[in-house]
């Protein structure tokens, strides 16, 4: 039996990684810098493994931003824009730029799309190609790291985005052609990097095939086998491991265990039920690598129950053929437990029951170690220890409250609907709201200025008493209702100066929520982001907003929205407990966000906006879970937005909106107002709404907040004749496409006059 792992986090334990880069693009230190300090921390991943005693440690799955913009970097994929540095430049400023666009020297080029990766938070670097692609072994990191591996004692395992996967990553730049058909190019240059990691001595390649637990056509099924077997055929003495992860084999079992490699790696902790099946149908010749440590959440792993698992593959297959490993890589983990030492953060009873990369590694040995035939006493005591902790979880009062268990329980079809239908609503709130044609408002979040900010973390250190930050952020808050009130916008918002981040906010203030000091994971380059753990049952003891709005509201005549985060987008930004269904996690938090919808109501609040941006990314990676996730997804937005009266106007929000697919589910969560990210698209996004004939009210955002151009008043009037021309003007709002935290005063300022006058005009013209 072997241990090993998918891949590490390269961030740093320090997040020396990110600071390191973000010196660099500062100008502050030189490469020769940088590519000592990445060099430094793939080092100290190797050791960490070394000396916990993982047989087979990977290598290359260190990065400088990410690693699929490093493979493009390897095949030589560099789109043609940037063919002007790639002859001027190093190779890692060629590499930043595609990352992160290029200005600078008269040169204005933008940055390769970035996406998620599958359904985790991170974010990849969408590969470009284009129909006479070429391909050609451009970079030799996978090499170089390889041989670096070597040069400190370990024959490591370089870990490679499998050919398939990398092609079906990325996207196709002009019409009339099917990347898959590239796969034939791609091939060679495969096989050359292969060959020198075979000429310095490499015996394991990982490839991660992720795709094979996806939906696949028929045409990239059989793209899989060609493309393997000609890949085998030329190196029959290296031994390959094909991981999938995120997701069962299901429909591609007979695929993947039919494909001419060494080992197959599958994810156990998302698809537990696939081990029988991958069992039953296990060819002779191909090992098995257990993915059993969860890679994606921060929970202990259970030994019992992985045991079990490795335990009956060894009884099916022989030990020799059984390989133990987390399920993904680690590189969705944060770094290390140890370094939470902060017990008012984080306290002792909630950590015990957590683990982080390093200790998953440590879990991972451990693991072999209780299969093997004689396991010695200190591990026998090892597994006791385990039970006791996993026992505590389960009947801990810290986690458990019966009173959120009974109201859970008791909560009916009932609570997920409204009064009356949105035709009814419509009426009473427009009696009450009496709000004109084209109604302006924006998303919630007003500048969060450097002061802002510095109050902030002045009063986290205690250099600002609460009444002195208090007081500050009332005078932000008022004027920006002033400020608002002044260019006649309909719907205010108190702007959000209270708020460190969308869920944090509601977390620190939710009980069943911890926090770490921390526990970083990389969202996309330098970006790391600290998740809240939701390790209990969710409840809200007090109002969490309604003091802000409420004092928002006492300012001024017209009416201010209330703002809260829904309970999907709370639930996807987390981690979450793994001892419930995720549905029933967010049922809990729906509950306590409609606790404080209905006291935003008694307090006079009479617009509530409930954000949901992550709905759609929420959505499962096999199109066969899509309905029943949207089912339960659907049903916590309306239990949060259920309990009001008909004339209080419930809106929702979200950023991408490519709802085609969705939108009748988008339609049932029958908000009275949706705003949606459209204006990139140039209202394009709005036609499924249009198509769909959505009867609700829909504010397509007019301008695009995520740059700090100012649109004029005519670009906006031009995108909202176009939504006028879709949807009947009585259903539409004027609003930008998110909120307005990231940008400058000035900006803001400049575009929001700007839209008030476009939305005036079009009511006029009307
Ligand atoms: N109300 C939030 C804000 O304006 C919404 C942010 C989001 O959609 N991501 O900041
Ligand atoms: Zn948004």
């Amino acid at each position: 039996m072997q241990t090993h792992l998918l891949g590490y986090p390269r961030i740093g334990s320090d997040r020396e990684l990110k600071k390191a880069c973000e010196q660099y693009w500062a100008g502050k230190i030189e490469a020769d810098e940088l590519l000592e300090i990445g060099k430094n921390i793939a080092l100290h991943n190797w050791k960490i493994q070394q000396e916990a005693g993982i047989d087979l440690i990977p290598c290359n799955d260190f990065s400088y931003y990410d690693q699929v913009l490093d493979m493009t970097l390897t095949v030589g994929a560099i789109p043609e824009r940037y063919q002007e540095i790639a002859s001027e430049k190093s190779e890692i400023d060629l590499y930043f730029a595609m990352a992160r666009g290029y200005q600078n020297d008269g040169l204005d080029i933008t940055a390769m799309e970035m996406t998620k990766w599958f359904d985790t938070n991170y974010h990849y670097i969408v590969p470009e190609f284009q129909k006479n692609q070429e391909f050609s072994l451009f970079s030799n990191k996978i090499i170089q790291e390889f041989i670096n591996s070597k040069q400190t004692g370990i024959n490591a395992k370089p870990v490679i985005i499998g050919l398939l996967t990398y092609l079906l990553l990325g996207k196709e730049k002009e019409e009339d052609f099917d990347k898959l058909d590239l796969a034939q190019k791609l091939v060679p240059v495969y096989i050359d990097i292969l060959k020198e990691l075979e000429n310095h001595g490499a015996e394991y390649i990982q490839f991660d095939e992720p795709f094979l637990a996806l939906d696949l056509n028929e045409k990239t099924k059989e793209t899989y086998q060609l493309i393997y077997t000609e890949i085998r055929k030329q190196f029959p003495n290296l031994k390959f491991i094909i991981a999938t992860y995120f997701e069962g084999l299901k429909d591609n079992l007979s695929l993947a265990t039919s494909l001419p490699v060494d080992v197959l790696h599958i994810d156990l902790v998302r698809s537990p039920e696939q081990l029988d099946e991958v069992l039953h149908i296990i060819p002779h010749n191909l090992s098995l690598s257990l993915g059993v440590v969860d890679g994606r959440n921060i929970w202990k792993n259970d030994y019992k129950k992985s045991l079990s698992f490795i335990e009956k593959a060894v009884q099916k297959i022989g030990s020799e053929r059984v390989f133990v490993a987390p399920s993904c890589s680690l590189l969705h983990s944060p770094f290390d437990l140890d370094s939470e030492k902060n017990e008012e953060i984080l306290s002792p009873e909630i950590k015990q029951w957590m683990a982080f990369a390093k200790q998953k590694v440590q879990e991972i040995v451990t693991l072999k170690k209780l299969a093997s035939e004689n396991p010695d006493y200190s591990i026998l005591q090892e597994l006791a220890e385990n039970r006791k902790i996993i026992e505590s979880r389960k009947t801990s009062t810290l986690i458990h409250n019966q009173n959120v268990k009974n109201l859970v329980n008791s909560t009916t079809g009932q609570h997920a609907q409204r009064k009356s239908p949105f035709k009814i609503r419509k009426k009473s709130q427009q009696e009450i709201l009496q709000l004109p044609l084209f109604p302006t408002t924006t998303i919630g979040s007003f500048p969060q200025t450097k002061e802002v900010r510095n109050w902030r973390s002045k009063f986290r250190k205690g250099e600002l008493n609460s009444e002195q930050y208090d007081t500050l952020l009332k005078q932000e808050t008022e004027r920006t209702i002033r400020w608002q009130e002044k260019i006649g916008i309909d719907v205010l918002v108190h702007g959000e100066f209270e708020r460190n981040d969308m869920v944090e906010y509601f977390g620190e203030q939710l009980a069943g929520f911890a926090f770490t000091q921390n526990g970083w994971v990389q969202s996309y380059g330098s970006r790391c982001v600290k998740p809240p753990v939701i390790f209990g049952d969710v409840y809200r003891s007090n109002p969490m907003t309604v003091y802000w709005s409420e004092y928002a509201q006492s300012l001024t005549k017209k009416w201010v929205k209330g703002m809260l985060t829904g309970p999907v987008t709370i639930l996807q930004w987390s981690f979450v407990r793994n001892d419930q269904p995720r549905s029933l996690t967010c049922k809990q938090i729906a509950l306590a966000i409609r606790d404080e919808v209905n006291d935003l109501e008694k307090a006079g609040i009479r617009i509530i906006q409930i954000d949901e941006p992550a709905i759609r990314e929420g959505l499962p990676l096999r199109k066969s879970d899509w309905q029943n996730y949207l089912k339960w997804a659907v049903e916590a937005f309306r239990i949060s937005a259920s309990g009001v009266e008909d004339a209080t106007q419930i809106h929702t929000h979200m950023c991408y909106s490519e709802f085609n697919d969705i939108i009748q589910n988008i339609a049932d969560m029958d908000a009275d107002v949706i705003t949606i990210e459209c204006s990139r698209s140039q209202m394009e996004l709005l036609n499924a709404f249009a198509d769909f004939k959505y009867p609700n009210e829909i504010g397509p955002g007019v301008y695009d907040i995520h740059s700090p151009r100012v649109p004029s008043k005519e670009e906006m009037l031009k995108l909202l004749k176009k939504a006028q021309a879709v949807i009947p003007a009585q259903q539409l709002w004027v609003n930008p496409d998110c909120g307005l935290k990231t940008r400058h005063w000035d900006e803001t300022e400049k575009a929001l006059i700007a839209m008030v006058k476009a939305s005036k005009e079009a009511s006029e013209e009307f």
